[in-house]
């Protein structure tokens, strides 16, 4: 079960100004929080609209939600979501001024522990309402790391118990309840049982310890359902498979899709070692019990991953959830330091490593470097990942790398998507992409600028709307200029021309002009420009192409 800690990505949300001061106090607590404030009162750091369909988002998410309001609007909100057997996030009320903090949802992920860290650190006692927990001085439903409850409503009952008035015995190792408010006897009817063993017992409240290791010496190519036959070798022996702490296989399996598979299906980590970590004496599968919880980052190496993702423009609103999510996991973000920047706040656990925009071969060399070490490495780019920028560069790397480097073949890689600066600018301006179009960079430093000529040429002859990256720099003074005589053969002067420069980010400016007044002085290594087609029209303030063509 997870627990509240620090790091967790919760949504602290606010309909307000009058919120504001108070969401940033308990933010800087909680470093991977995000301001999310009503769009049209309120500026945040992630806008909503609709208060009611944005936690119910949230909720859906698995979000923790600390939300600046009262009690009943948060209930109202969410009502018809609470009977979603889901599992559900803590969800807090906590007063505008910070006089109060409400515990509503979530009391076996931690809501009163979250409580409790946002009470610190605002310098008041949270409003604990569960019964158990106050009696018991903590839940007794949500253990700690390296533990896990067997059955959920078995605990209930347990609980209700105790507060009726029974004692209770504990049998097995829980250092965690030493602590604990307890009414112990020796002698009781009930129990807490401590056991990696399967336990049908109506009177004890059992906890797993996440001892076992299960290791897989062979493999066989139909393997496909080694979930199912972890499980069976664990009923076998009378192991509840809640017990299980790790997967544990040989190297050379590092990229089986049915072993990553058996791992997500019983929510244990993966890991990879060269020898057996146990004397395993079979062929097959072997299970170690150990007699406390098993630290499972202590058992050889993870599966490498490589992950590129596109941030989007520059506002956190416009990353994609997916982006965020890689980041949250994130062990080691590369990238040039002007990204780097835009995808923080990050941990004190998580490693930055800032380049120089041009070393981008030599920052996908190591990116791979550190994933095969078995880390989890983000390489970040704006926009989109695959536009102008680190995706190709990660793809070329290994293209020349792999012979050299056959371990970089077995990090797992992914790209994930963002909202590139064309596709943010044009829906800034209305929809100037609405019909074919071309995307061209206008850098000619990976390309001889004669192609780029030929390029827009062609595409001005072929009457599409041009999207141009990297309009103009320092060191390209003139290419511009001659970019636009080029289309200017093809096309009349009226051509509206959009100007989008910093879109999503605070500098954010928009401007229309039309092909004939265009200059080199309205752009720079900042501005994306849309230069539309024979169609493309102005209406008001907003520039569109229709979807027809004749
Ligand atoms: N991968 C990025 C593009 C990188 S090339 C993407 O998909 O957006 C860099 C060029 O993108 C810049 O020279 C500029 O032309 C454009 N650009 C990037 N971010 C921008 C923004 N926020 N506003 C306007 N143009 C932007």
């Amino acid at each position: 079960m997870a627990r509240v800690s620090a790091s967790m990505p919760m949504a602290i949300v606010i309909l307000g100004a009058g919120a504001l001061d108070t969401a940033r106090r308990i933010q800087t607590s909680f470093e991977q929080a995000r301001v999310h404030g009503l769009a049209s009162r309120v500026n945040a750091d992630i806008a909503y609209d609709d208060f009611g369909a944005h936690v119910r988002a949230l909720y859906a998410s698995g979000t923790p939600i600390v939300a600046l309001c009262s009690a009943g609007i948060v209930i109202r909100a969410l009502a018809s979501s609470l009977a979603d057997k889901i599992a559900e996030p803590p969800v807090l009320a906590i007063a505008q001024d910070g006089s109060a903090v409400v515990p509503l949802l979530g009391g076996m992920s931690g809501v009163n522990v979250l409580a409790r860290e946002i009470g610190v650190s605002l310098g008041i006692m949270p409003a604990i309402t569960t019964s158990g927990e106050l009696r018991f001085g903590q839940c007794l439903l949500a253990p700690p790391e390296g533990y896990a409850l067997a059955d959920i409503e078995q605990g209930k009952r347990f609980v209700s118990d105790l507060l009726a008035g029974e004692t209770t015995r504990i049998e097995g190792h829980a250092p965690w309840l030493d602590d604990a408010d307890l009414p112990r006897s020796g002698d009781a009817r009930l129990a807490v049982r401590i056991t990696p063993l399967a336990a049908h017992d109506e009177d004890s409240l059992v906890i797993h310890p996440r001892c076992v290791l299960a290791w897989i010496e062979h493999l066989s190519s139909d393997d496909d359902d080694v979930a199912e036959r972890i499980r069976a070798a664990m009923r076998a022996q009378g192991l509840s498979p809640l017990a299980l702490a790790a997967l544990a296989a040989p190297a050379r399996y590092m990229t089986s899709r049915s072993l990553e598979d058996a791992a997500r299906a019983l929510n244990v980590p993966l890991r990879f070692c060269d020898a057996a970590p146990f004397d395993a004496d079979t062929q097959g599968i072997a299970l170690h019990v150990s007699d406390t919880p098993v630290d499972a980052q202590s058992i050889g190496r993870a599966r490498g991953a490589l992950t590129v993702i596109g941030l989007g423009p520059g506002s956190a609103e416009l990353m994609t959830p997916a982006a965020r999510a890689v980041l949250v996991a994130a062990q080691d973000v590369l990238g040039y330091e002007t990204y780097v920047r835009m995808a923080g706040p990050f941990r004190d656990d998580q490693r930055v490593h800032m380049t120089d925009n041009r070393e981008e071969l030599q920052r996908a060399r190591h990116a791979f470097e550190l994933a095969t070490e078995g880390r989890r490495v983000v390489v970040v780019s704006s926009g989109d990942p695959g536009v102008f920028a680190m995706a190709a560069a990660v793809l070329e790397a290994l293209d020349e790398g792999r012979a050299a480097h056959p371990e970089w073949s077995a990090v797992k890689l992914a790209i994930v998507p963002g909202v590139s600066a064309s596709l943010a600018t044009a829906a800034r301006a209305g929809a100037p992409l609405g019909h074919d179009f071309c995307v061209l960079s206008l850098s000619d430093n990976l390309k001889p600028w004669d192609v780029i000529e030929k390029r827009i040429a062609h595409a001005g002859e072929a009457d599409l709307v041009m999207a141009f990256y990297n309009p103009l720099s320092k060191a390209r003074p003139w290419q511009f200029d001659r970019a636009i005589d080029i289309v200017k053969r093809y096309r009349d002067p009226h051509t509206p021309v959009v100007l989008g420069r910093d879109i999503g980010r605070p500098a954010e400016a928009l401007r229309i002009v039309t092909l004939g007044e265009l200059k080199s002085e309205h752009v720079d290594m900042r501005t994306m420009v849309i230069v539309g087609s024979s169609t493309t029209r102005v209406v008001g303030d907003w520039v569109y192409t229709p979807r027809w063509y004749e």
